[in-house]
């Protein structure tokens, strides 16, 4: 069994309906169970000022799928919950990244773990604290918060799962 954190944002749609759904899919896939959850956070989007604030957060999972067979997975997720729900606004209500996959690294084509942005995005970093408090690339997350520079944009919520 392999430990995997996975990063969940959404910012289309009924927003906290679409991490809800994504943490429900996970739980109910038969190879794959849901360990904890961070909190709900809110996220002002990077540059581009024409979109709606994000939901973030994380969740930790065991698994026996593959790297490979658990990226199909959330794929396959993402791909429901956005043709469900949002058909003419876009692809993106949900997006479902594998941060950490136990110990691994990985450089393949499509798919990089640990996660080629993990430590430069607050809105990934500051979930992810929550629910794991080991040191990535010899430092604790709460350095790599800091060095980011942009936790100000990352705002706890009330939200419950
Ligand atoms: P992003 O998450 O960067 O905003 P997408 O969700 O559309 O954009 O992902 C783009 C591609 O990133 C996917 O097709 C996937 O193959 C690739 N990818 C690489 N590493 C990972 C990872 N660790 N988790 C999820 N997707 C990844
Ligand atoms: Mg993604």
């Amino acid at each position: 069994m392999s430990i995997v954190f996975i990063a969940l944002g959404s910012n289309l749609g009924d927003r906290l309906a679409n991490l809800k759904n994504a943490r429900q899919a996970l739980a109910e896939h038969p190879r794959i169970t849901v360990m904890d959850s961070s909190q709900i956070y809110e996220t002002e989007p990077y540059g581009n000022v024409d979109q709606d604030d994000f939901l973030n957060a994380a969740v930790k999972i065991e698994t026996d799928l593959s790297p490979q067979e658990l990226l199909a997975c959330i794929q396959q997720i993402e791909a429901d919950l956005g043709r469900k729900r949002l058909i003419h606004w876009g692809p993106r209500t949900i997006d479902l990244d594998i941060l950490l996959f136990d110990n691994l690294q990985i450089q393949a084509e499509n798919l990089t773990i640990p996660h080629a942005e993990l430590t430069k995005r607050s809105f990934v970093l500051v979930p992810l604290k929550d629910i794991y408090n080991q040191k990535i690339f010899g430092k604790d997350l709460v350095e790599w918060i800091n060095i980011s520079g942009n936790a100000e944009k990352v705002r706890g919520s009330d939200l419950e799962w």
